[in-house]
């Protein structure tokens, strides 16, 4: 960082990318926890081209519902690589969350692949226990089957400003 940055540099921005098919409490919990750390959290829905014809806003819309009231999270579209998007937000941080031995192999190759691509750091955030077994796909699988899924969908309370 020099002195003559300017206060838009000095912001610390924070891509969350995922597929969030569907946003899950578990999300909510790592943007939640992210805010303490970062200014502006961008939550990245990625979106492939070929399968979401509707550009993604099935998946896009509910999130966006849920943060419309929290001036410091955005919610947007991608497709193609993070780091690429992360650079044209000017966001120098990614944020991930990590529920598992499994997840961390994975995030931390992903870490170190994003790094060596762009220099754009990545910062992990531990689930909490009771969100650990939280998964989209799970809720999809709940819901396929006629499940009520509510208890892991996050409520406005989940949002708000901090
Ligand atoms: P992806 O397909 O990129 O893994 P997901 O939507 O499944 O996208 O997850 C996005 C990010 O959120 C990933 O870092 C994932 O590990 C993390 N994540 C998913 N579920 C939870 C949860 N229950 N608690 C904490 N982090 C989670």
């Amino acid at each position: 960082m020099t002195p003559t940055s300017t206060a838009a540099e000095n912001k610390r921005v924070a891509v969350f990318p995922g597929s969030f098919n569907p946003f899950t409490v578990g999300h909510a919990d790592i943007v939640c926890r992210g805010l303490e750390l970062f200014d502006r959290i961008i939550i990245a829905v990625g979106i492939n081209t070929a399968k979401h014809t509707d550009g993604g806003e099935t998946l896009l819309e509910p999130i966006r519902r849920l943060y419309a009231g929290n001036s410091r999270v955005e919610v947007a579209s991608y497709s193609g690589l993070t780091v690429d998007f992360a650079a044209e937000r000017g966001a120098r941080f990614i944020l991930r969350g990590v529920r598992s031995a499994k997840d961390f192999e994975y995030e931390r190759d992903m870490a170190q692949i994003n790094r060596q691509l762009s220099g754009i750091e990545s910062v992990l955030l531990f689930s909490k226990p009771e969100y650990a077994a939280v998964s989209s796909s799970v809720v999809r699988e709940l819901r396929a089957f006629g499940h009520d899924v509510d208890i892991f969908l996050p409520k406005p309370d989940d949002s708000t400003d901090i």
